[in-house]
């Protein structure tokens, strides 16, 4: 949908950066232990896929994320922290965001006026960030219909929790043991599953449906014309996962502009 309607926007792959090792190669986050200025290259060479002859220190406004649910209106480029959401109107400025297995969304209007990034992890989306999110939009003055892009992100058959989970989530996110007897952790020797989950109570297993809590955000906030690329961010080996790969490991580059 934003594609149809020419807003310039990308989720990138692993591949064509520098970095090495559990970063290899496109990652887009510092201070994990890959060396800035190979974050800095990656950032460079992903720019200018996407936006031809930008500069990152002329064009790029990339987004830190510490779950403090801020929301960035930005009109000049820089790294910001602590924002989990950042949009702009001015044409010549690149949001930028990183995420490895959070939801990452892009939101813009028809009329291309403005545009937004919205980084949807359980923390954000218990906060209801999307809903602030859209509010501001909305409040900016010729805004059109809005549309969403909801990128690689991890899927319902892989986003696993503990029993943490039940005091979490609406029950509805959840696949509970009890539909999912398959998810309930403990010894293999067991024949019976349900008695296992007898059992092992305090090892339960929950699946967390992310996407739809995203989904449901976005068509609370009056969205509804959401496209989705379908690509499970720990399955794809083409992305970065830190359910697959740990937490000190790369992460995916989303940037999107009315460039
Ligand atoms: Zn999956």
């Amino acid at each position: 949908l934003l594609r149809i309607n020419g807003i310039k926007h990308g989720w990138f792959m692993r591949y064509g950066g520098v970095s090495e090792d559990l970063f290899e190669s496109l990652n887009g986050k510092k201070g994990m232990g890959d060396p800035d200025k190979n974050v800095d290259e990656n950032r460079r060479r992903a720019i200018n896929a996407l936006f031809p002859g930008s500069k990152p220190e002329n064009n790029l406004v990339h987004i830190i994320h510490q779950f403090k649910t801020g929301i960035l209106t930005a009109s000049e480029p820089g790294e910001f922290k602590d924002y989990d959401a950042c949009m702009t109107i001015d044409r010549e400025l690149v949001l930028s965001q990183t995420t490895a297995d959070c939801a990452s969304l892009v939101i813009a209007d028809l009329n291309r006026k403005v545009i937004a990034l919205v980084h949807g992890s359980w923390h954000t989306l218990k906060a209801n960030l999307i809903c602030d999110v859209v509010a501001k939009l909305k409040q900016l003055s010729g805004v059109g219909e809005l549309v969403a892009g909801i990128g690689p992100m991890i899927c319902k058959n892989c986003y696993e929790f503990g029993p943490e989970a039940r005091d979490l989530f609406d029950t509805k996110y959840l696949i509970t043991p009890q539909s999912h007897p398959e998810f309930i952790s403990g010894s293999e020797e067991s024949d019976s599953k349900i008695l296992k989950q007898v059992q092992n109570d305090k090892q339960t297993r929950y699946l967390v449906d992310l996407k739809q809590m995203v989904i449901d955000q976005l068509k609370d906030s009056g969205i509804s014309k959401i496209d989705d690329v379908h690509i499970c961010t720990k399955e794809d080996e083409r992305f970065f996962s830190h359910r697959r790969s740990g937490a000190d490991s790369g992460r995916m580059i989303t940037l999107a502009s009315l460039k």
